[in-house]
């Protein structure tokens, strides 16, 4: 079977239609896609063995990004996101660079840093040199302490030593590369660090300090390029070529300041988050490393940049992104294992892969709206229909009240509930059939 994620007609249909559309799609059961979701995907009695003090669970919307291919391939991709027309977002972004062949990715070998720190070293230079002197040991060492790792393909790799601090807190940072194979690597790391540490201080003459993984994983990148052809983002007001410019210009602006460029580059985190949070990796760990790598340089940058290239716009990702298809708790979640039959993946290097494609998707979806006719439209008319239900209405109350207050340009809790009023007809108490003062708050 050959996959498809182009499912055009997909956003009008019914939730129950389209989880049928993306069985079909993908070939995952559709009983499967709904016992997986049920509830929010885990039960009370699975969470309570996933964290501490637990008294329920938190549900947040389970959508699936439309039109990424990656490679030559193409993916339904699941997207956790509680912010309205992220998922929309990507999905149309992703049909532009469909157009110029969709996006082409390539990671690194799934590389993480383990750092243990040495403190009260005498002499840094050569307690560096005697450790260097090791490296063949040490590394076998380290490999000892992670057998199924090894036997899986993955080890340690390298080792790297590091001087920090001045003469009174002379300290030494040596890193091991670990290939990790298809896990994060968290624990794994963090379990060897442990191990090799007594090693390394006796070695230096130094005493151990911290053992944990580094999650500014910088050997652990993908980098994602995608060619977007003018004719396709042009709008009613603009042609394709002022919308390239319109883009261009946006992106020089992120390059040069790091007040747009944390929003540039939060516009890219929307994509890769959501994909991060379905497919049950750790957020926070791919934060800290992309916004440690935008610094790298000590000026924080945007993690994609845009250029024109003769009639095409060509835009580019790097950052490092450490996922897993095995280990911590993701096979453990129904919903997150769903997410990785719905992907089709057949390790963590091609999964990090869709996730920056996409968040590169998002970042194109917001830069051409910006260049455009500005964020708010789009976004507030989907936006709507959250404050709808915030006003109170329920089924197909919500397209009409939303549909209400966006054409009425007053998207407040205060004309969604006069909204509900006059949809609920005069019977309803208090309607007054007016939507209020036109107002954008
Ligand atoms: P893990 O401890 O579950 O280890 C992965 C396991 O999967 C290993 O036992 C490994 O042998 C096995 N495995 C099976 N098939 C494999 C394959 N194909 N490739 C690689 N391993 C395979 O998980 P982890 O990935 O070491 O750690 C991830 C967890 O650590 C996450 O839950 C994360 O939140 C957490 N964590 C993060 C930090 C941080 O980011 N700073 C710190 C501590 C813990």
């Amino acid at each position: 079977m050959t996959r498809t994620s182009r499912l055009p007609g997909f956003y009008k249909v019914s939730v129950e239609e389209r989880r049928a559309l993306v069985s079909e799609a993908t070939g995952a059961d559709e009983d499967e896609i709904v016992r997986s979701l049920e509830g929010g995907g885990l039960d009370e009695e699975t969470a309570d063995k996933f964290v501490e003090n637990v008294i329920g669970t938190y549900g947040l919307p389970y959508g699936v990004a439309l039109n990424v291919r990656v490679n030559g391939s193409d993916h339904v991709v699941p997207m956790v996101v509680e912010e309205p027309s992220v998922v929309a977002a990507a999905s149309n972004a992703a049909r532009m660079v469909r157009e110029g062949g969709g996006f082409t990715a390539e990671a690194d070998a799934p590389l993480m840093t383990a750092q243990v720190q040495l403190t009260h070293v005498r002499d840094r230079a050569a307690a560096k040199e005697r450790i260097l002197a090791s490296t063949r040991a040490l590394l076998e060492l380290a490999d000892g302490a992670i057998p199924g790792l090894v036997e899986r393909g993955g080890g340690a790799r390298d080792l790297e030593v590091r001087e920090l601090g001045s003469d009174e807190d002379a300290m030494l940072a040596v890193h091991v590369y670990v290939d990790c194979r298809d896990a994060m690597g968290a624990n794994l790391v963090n379990g060897m660090a442990e191990r090799i540490a007594p090693n390394l201080a006796e070695i230096a003459s130094a005493r151990v300090g911290l053992r944990i993984l580094s999650n500014l994983c910088d050997r652990r990148c993908v980098r994602i390029v995608c060619r977007v052809p003018a004719k396709v983002l042009a709008t009613e007001e603009m042609s394709g070529d002022e919308v390239i410019d319109g883009i261009v210009n946006a992106s020089r602006f992120a390059e040069l300041d790091p007040y747009r460029a944390a929003t540039h580059n939060k516009g890219i985190m929307n994509g890769i988050d959501a994909v991060v949070i379905a497919t049950g990796n750790d957020w926070r760990a791919v934060e800290a490393g992309a916004h440690a790598f935008a610094a790298r340089d000590g000026q924080y940058r945007p993690l994609a940049t845009w250029r024109r290239e003769g009639d095409h716009l060509v835009g580019r990702l790097e950052l490092p992104l450490a996922l897993g298809t095995v280990g911590g708790t993701l096979r453990v979640h129904p919903a997150a294992r769903l997410s990785l039959r719905l992907l089709a993946v057949t390790n963590a290097q091609e999964l990090a892969t869709i996730a920056a494609s996409v968040g590169l998707a998002s970042n194109l979806a917001a830069l051409r709206a910006l260049a455009t006719c500005g964020i708010q439209r789009g976004h507030m008319a989907l936006h709507a229909r959250s404050v709808a239900l915030a006003a109170g209405a329920t089924g197909d109350e919500v397209e009409r009240v939303a549909t209400m207050i966006v054409e009425a340009r007053n998207i407040t809790l205060e004309a969604a509930q006069n909204a509900l009023r006059v949809v609920r007809g005069p019977a309803a108490e208090g309607a007054s059939g007016t939507l209020g003062e036109v107002t954008l708050d």
